[in-house]
């Protein structure tokens, strides 16, 4: 079924009040200033039509969602070896926690899509490329969203790398346990950067599109990544990418996704759909207060579980 624009909009209506049930993020001092009552989304089908509604063209950075792009781009140059140094498995803490590093799975972070995980991925691209590796997500990022004009919020990245001692935290203690050899502040640079590209809602619908479509564009038929690639992500996306609540969102919504704290969730409805929406007001979750009802009426509705 045709996800028309009047259903939409009608469902935004609806859901909007439900950004007053969330706050922003405040630990990254530059996240706090967003207007807490936005709510945005834009969804792409196969054949490139695309319904947008609410704050759409609104601005932010990417953050927890680059953490996709970086794996996609990870399996692609390393495969398998990745998970010499991650694992694939749910974790029950917030995404920053650093207690499963020592506890657990051999001081191995437990999946790519939290921030000791994806400090892990980031390591494995810089120690083999260097500054390059910086480059080659970039490049990966603005070809997946189909926008070579995507920039780096520089005002947000110097915010999260004066603040960001969790994540120095969690990178050092890696570091410690040899999980990776690399400098850590070059990784660290590479992972704040990476979290700091501002996009907008279409940009993620974008994304997940390429994904939706197991990494082939579905316009032009140039293959971004290969099938296997498009499968894991969107595996791993499924099992880990809305932090410790990954379990009720695949129960509520049923689609492959990843949020961010700049209020950001890029979904994947294989085969159909690829959707991005914006609500920067969070649960206690770090996940979008808004975006997750919104994303559980509209897969209600159009019957977009991958579970029916
Ligand atoms: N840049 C953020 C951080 O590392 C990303 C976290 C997120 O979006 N959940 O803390």
């Amino acid at each position: 079924m045709q996800i028309s624009q009047d259903r939409l909009d009608q469902l935004l209506q609806q859901i909007r009040p439900c950004t007053r049930n969330g706050r922003l993020a405040s630990y990254i001092p530059e996240l706090n200033k967003a207007d807490p009552d936005t709510l945005g989304i834009c969804i792409i089908d196969m054949d490139g039509n695309m319904v947008s509604s609410g704050d759409y063209e609104t601005r932010f950075t990417i953050q927890s969602i680059s953490k996709v792009i970086t794996l996609i781009y990870a399996l692609e140059s390393y495969g398998d070896r990745l998970f010499t140094r991650i694992g694939v498995e749910q974790t029950a803490d917030s995404f920053n926690s650093i207690i499963k590093l020592e506890t657990r799975n051999d001081g191995k972070p437990l999946n790519p899509l939290i921030n000791a995980g994806a400090i892990a991925t980031t390591s494995f691209i810089v120690e083999s490329e260097g500054r390059e590796g910086i480059k080659n997500l970039s490049a990966l990022l603005k070809a997946l969203a189909k926008n070579p004009e995507l920039k780096i919020n520089e005002i947000v990245l110097n915010s999260e790398k004066r603040t960001g001692d969790t994540n120095r935290a969690l990178a050092y203690f890696q570091h410690g346990q040899k999980i990776f050899d690399a400098s850590v502040e070059d990784v660290l640079d590479a992972y704040f950067t990476m979290c700091s590209y501002e996009v907008q809602v279409k940009d993620l619908a974008n994304i997940a599109r390429i994904i939706a479509n197991n990494g082939t564009d579905p316009e032009t038929g140039e293959i971004l990544f290969s099938s296997k690639t498009a499968k894991m992500t969107k595996t791993i996306m499924t099992t880990c990418g809305m932090y410790d609540s990954s379990g009720e969102f695949a129960l509520s919504v049923g689609i492959p996704s990843k949020s961010g704290v700049g209020g950001g969730i890029l979904s994947v409805v294989p085969g159909k759909y690829g959707i991005g929406t914006l609500g920067p007001a969070l649960d206690e979750k770090g996940n979008s207060a808004a975006g997750v009802p919104l994303l559980q009426r509209l897969s209600e509705d159009y019957d977009l579980s991958i579970f029916s």
